[in-house]
């Protein structure tokens, strides 16, 4: 049995045969063609050019068909590359200025972009490669007449293992019996984990040498939880992942029945049970568990993958559908947090290769730079209140002229709408995500400026702890239950409260079953949840005693070590 860590890019567990895809070398030579022959030659180029535009054509309405429009963006993203001056200009250049064939052409083009992008600090830039591969290889296939082999193919289940995976193979899982992939290459941020994520396909990455490893028809087991291959698994352990996946899928059943129970601990104390929303894919199962609400639409997927801004009735398309499918009850949405690892391509000015992007100008800063692009956010938000119950959030506020600026420019919005006699609703309230330490610590500052507040502790921890949240070498620093997180948490709930301020909590917290009695007794007032822990965490709630749990938390502030804070809640809830 020989187990292999690499990176978790999809949760879930699955058992089988592994099938090895091999990457097929296209060995591509350089012929030198005569001055006659190079008019022909670049004619035969842009004949595969638009062969393959067709092919992402047929590849977007695909993606159209199973995984909805946000992910048909990838497509988009690729023919912006087939268009690109790299490919239009570059390629004929280099075989009217070398006299060679359009195939070698193409090929030391596409080489010399890789050398760019692997030069570049930021993942999210270097694992755009693969989407440059992705195309250049289309366009390959295509002058050089070969069929691309399809996974579409592949008609019995297995355990998908290549060297890597393209997004847009990627794409075409969802309709094949493949219940899990494993690659050598990858990284969290890549489309590909994205797009695995949404098909709930458990898929682990960045292997290095997976795919030499394992034959077709080897057994394997994929932890996508914890980010391991297991090859060649003994009895024992087969059977012990073979209960694991049992167990999980017996709970999701059993979880069942508490969709549409109130939200209460055992001695009376309600709650607001949110969810959180990604992307518009997860709508219907978020509607489905008849939630209190969306305590945090994050908007960002509307900027990425693309280099135009959306625009204001794009968006403004988006919150509706939202708003209008949550029937009336409360959507918070978060104006656009790009900046950190969500790096947007958009054309806007403003900063390509940070050296410490989680520290840049990240969120509202952004926005703040970029005025037009916050305004139309804000009207598009304003104008999907007429709707339903819609509050505004800002991301990544860390002083109160931030606050005051953006509700400056809300009201600007509001004058602009009615005077150009656009409806919307002029009572909208105005929030901030509380994920920056300078705003927890002074938040009886900020309280006067706003409406609500969610605490965001997926930055606040990563920001009081000086711990990157992406950054593998550190995970194990990252602690919610760290004595500053949790004093931290219990001064802003404390202080809010004191003002008659509600505090919601919306980071991956509120997601993990064994804080939210921490959660419960630190008193927040609302939990924004992933959707697949949703009803995971509303049991859990249930299970508690709001008395005792706030007791516990008196003594968890009294802590010198996250160890201590651990054992109390594990000892009493
Ligand atoms: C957070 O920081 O906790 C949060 C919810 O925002 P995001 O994860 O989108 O940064
Ligand atoms: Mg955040």
């Amino acid at each position: 049995m020989i187990v292999i860590k690499g990176i978790s890019a999809s949760p879930g567990i699955a058992i089988g045969k592994a099938y090895v895809v091999e990457d097929e070398d296209i060995v591509v030579e350089r012929v030198n063609i005569s001055r006659e022959r190079i008019r022909e030659e670049v004619a035969r180029f842009k004949a595969a050019q638009k062969a393959t535009l067709r092919d992402l054509d047929a590849a977007e309405q695909k993606v159209l068909k199973v995984l909805g429009k946000q992910h048909a963006k990838l497509i988009d993203a690729h023919r912006l590359i087939l268009k690109d001056s790299l490919i239009t200009s570059d390629v004929p250049k280099r075989i009217v200025d070398e006299c060679v064939n359009a195939e070698f052409a193409l090929s030391e083009a596409l080489e010399a972009v890789n050398r760019q992008f692997e030069k570049m600090d930021d993942e999210f830039f270097r694992e755009r490669r693969h989407d440059l591969f992705d195309v250049g290889k289309r366009l390959l296939l295509h002058l050089m007449k070969r069929q691309k082999k399809s996974l579409a193919d592949i008609d019995h289940e297995c355990i998908l293992i290549s060297r890597n995976l393209l997004p847009s193979d990627t794409l075409s899982l969802k309709e094949t019996k493949i219940i899990g992939f494993a690659t050598d290459l990858g990284g969290k941020t890549s489309h590909t984990a994205i797009l695995a994520q949404s098909l709930e396909i458990p898929a682990v990455v960045g292997l290095s040498d997976v795919s030499r490893r394992i034959k077709t028809g080897d057994m394997v087991i994929l932890d996508g939880e914890q980010g391991m291959v297991i090859i060649a698994p003994g009895p024992e352990t087969v059977a012990k992942y073979e209960k694991v996946q049992q167990r999980s899928l017996a709970e999701e059943k059993s979880l069942e029945g508490l969709r549409g129970l109130p939200t209460v601990t055992m001695d009376g104390r309600g709650f607001r049970l949110e969810t959180n929303l990604d992307s518009p894919d997860e709508l219907k199962n978020v509607v489905a568990l008849q939630s209190d609400g969306i305590g945090l639409f994050r908007t960002e997927y509307l900027f990425l993958n693309r280099t135009d801004v959306p625009s204001e009735d794009e968006q403004t398309k988006a919150y509706v559908a939202v708003v209008k499918a949550m029937d009336g009850r409360e959507v918070v949405i978060r104006t656009a947090d790009i900046g950190g690892d969500r790096l947007s391509q958009l054309g806007i000015e403003g900063p390509k290769n940070e050296t410490n992007p989680f520290m840049g100008l990240r969120g509202v800063r952004l926005f703040l730079r970029h005025l037009d692009l916050f305004k139309t956010q804000l009207r598009a938000v304003l104008r999907a209140s007429t709707k339903g119950k819609v509050r505004v959030m800002i991301p990544m506020v860390s002083s109160v002229g931030e606050v005051v600026a953006a509700r400056r420019l809300l009201e600007q919005a509001q004058a602009e709408l009615a005077a150009e006699g656009v409806e919307f609703k002029e009572e909208i309230e105005l929030g901030i995500m509380v994920e920056i330490p300078s705003a927890a610590i002074q938040i009886d500052s900020f309280l006067p400026h706003v409406d609500f507040l969610s605490i965001g502790t997926n930055d606040l921890i990563q920001y009081v702890l000086a711990v990157d949240r992406i950054n593998e070498h550190v995970t194990h620093l990252y602690d919610p239950y760290h004595p500053a997180v949790v004093r931290l948490l219990d001064h802003v709930v404390r202080t809010a409260h004191s003002k008659g301020k509600w505090v919601s909590v919306c980071g991956e917290m509120t997601s993990d079953p064994r804080a939210v009695p921490l959660l419960v007794g630190l008193g927040v007032d609302a939990m924004s949840v992933s959707p697949r822990m949703f009803l995971r965490v509303k049991q859990a709630i249930r299970e508690l005693k709001h008395e005792s749990m706030k007791k516990i938390v008196a003594k968890a502030v009294t802590c010198a070590e996250s160890d201590d804070i651990r054992r109390l809640l594990e000892q009493n809830s």
